[in-house]
């Protein structure tokens, strides 16, 4: 039998064990146990946490939003940005009072933040009221990791194991009932030269096609209408080439109403998977596609492995076989190196892409990356003006692109409530522009046929039709 399957089952095991102490637990002190899931970062680590919430709830906790009075914290971290790192340390420290107040409490501190050793052994010396560590490639063995620290007392640190298996069959529970995040790979082979992400997720590895599907029709009988796949590079799934692709004719067949997926590497991007956005019923028109630079020069450095006007050609081919493709992107600002010169290529291409959306950031060095390495004489002021250009200039295309929808018919699947008006919600149109309209809670989750009646700055107004 395979070692994922001997590790899943024996998981299991340890979830029926923690389940028993719990329950003799609560028992005792006439009070069930809580556990709040804390993430920071992407949408792969939202998926993460959906799954530490379904072990935690198999587990016998009640799941909490409010980490305050919380049994168990379960921090799920992010090592990309810097400010997510400082968030968590604060977010950490704070809890020791709490922990004073209630001995049964436990934290635990988890994800990609953590396959960095130095941040490991931080928590290790610097916040001893903090039970459990452990990496990415670890979490499939939470309840073990919980189970000894409740038996054993202590604390259990497990982010060593870095050969980052694909284990199925974790038990999830999602966020939401009407569209679902999928991972469909793990981990990264580019090392751009900015991003930490191949050094804590560690290579690329796939999930099989079969279970992907498997997984798709069990939520398709719980009611979901839309599946977001996820991956670092979900172009270079399965391997690279045509595989993605054929992944998404398969998933259409199911007729599961609405596909999208992110992120995409413009380097892999197949014609086969240009040519699915002109056949697909169920793909919608929507594709974000991280330029990140403007500049080969700096997409060289960046370790892009594509030039400028290769990126705009496949804009062009998208567009020419799904000519109402809403594209969106990240852009780095402030290159180690960028000059003035550099930056205006990046303000050019953002002026001939005309992107839905444009994700900005001003570079941030992160420690163990080639970029952080690179000398860097660009004043922060000067990185702050450009990026300030470039926001102003997205804004103003946003606005026009969102007031080109006005007086169109779009079928919109509702996702939220309003949080100022109870009487409004929002939704998204196929090619993932946001819609606002008067309805209740009632709708979530619904289609609704909608005419778009104006545009604000990042959103469009509609009614019901
Ligand atoms: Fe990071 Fe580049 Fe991989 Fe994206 S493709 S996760 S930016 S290394």
């Amino acid at each position: 039998m395979p070692n994922e399957i001997t590790d899943m089952m024996r998981q299991r095991e340890y979830t029926d064990a923690v389940r028993e102490i719990l329950s003799e637990k609560s028992a005792r002190r006439g009070r069930e146990y809580t556990a709040c899931v804390v993430t920071y970062g992407c949408q792969q680590n939202e998926n993460d946490s959906e799954r530490l919430r379904g072990m935690l709830l198999l587990m016998g906790y009640r799941l909490t939003p409010e980490r305050r009075g919380a049994d168990l914290v379960v921090f799920n971290t992010c090592a990309v940005r810097e400010g997510a790192e400082m968030r968590l340390f604060g977010n950490v420290g704070a809890l020791v009072h709490e922990k004073r107040k209630n001995p049964d409490m436990m934290i635990a501190v988890c994800g990609c933040m953590m396959q960095i050793e130095e941040n490991a052994r931080r928590i290790k010396m610097r916040y001893p009221h903090v039970d459990m560590v452990f990496g990415t490639h670890t979490l499939y063995r939470f309840p073990e990791i919980l189970l000894n620290t409740l038996k054993n007392g202590g604390r259990t640190f497990d982010v060593l194991d870095t050969k980052g298996h694909i284990y199925e069959g974790l038990p999830i529970l999602r966020d939401k009932s009407f569209s679902a995040n999928i991972s469909v790979m793990y981990g990264c082979n580019n090392f751009c030269s900015y991003c930490i992400v191949p050094y804590v997720r560690g290579r690329e590895r796939s999930r099989a096609p079969e279970a992907i599907i498997d997984e798709c029709l069990r939520l398709m009988d719980g009611g979901v209408q839309e599946i977001m796949l996820l991956g670092q590079n979900v172009n270079s799934y399965g391997g690279g080439g045509r595989a993605f692709a054929e992944l998404l004719y398969r998933l259409d067949r199911l007729g599961i109403p609405r596909i999208r997926f992110m992120t995409s590497h413009p380097k892999d991007i197949s014609d086969e998977l240009i040519a699915a956005y002109g056949e697909l019923k169920h793909l919608m028109p929507q594709l974000h596609l991280p330029v990140q630079a403007g500049n080969d020069e700096i997409l060289r450095a960046m370790n892009r492995r594509y030039t400028r006007e290769k990126y705009l050609e496949t804009v062009r081919k998208l567009r020419k076989v799904c000519p109402e493709i809403g594209l969106t992107s990240d852009i780095i600002v402030g290159f180690p190196g960028e000059t003035l010169e550099q930056f205006e290529d990046t303000m050019s291409l953002a002026r001939e892409v005309r992107f839905d959306a444009a994700y900005t950031f001003i570079f941030s060095p992160r420690a163990g990356t080639r970029a952080a390495e690179m000398p860097d004489d660009t004043p922060y002021e000067e990185k702050s003006r450009r990026i300030q250009r470039l926001i102003d200039l997205q804004q103003r295309i946003t606005l026009q692109i969102l007031e080109k929808q006005v007086g169109r018919r779009e079928t919109v699947l509702v996702e939220s409530v309003s949080a100022r008006d109870e009487n409004s919600v929002g939704g998204k149109t196929p090619r993932g522009h946001m819609v606002n309209l008067p309805g209740d809670r009632g709708l979530i989750g619904k289609f609704v046929d909608v005419e778009i009646t104006s545009a604000g700055r990042n959103t469009l107004r509609g009614k019901r039709i």
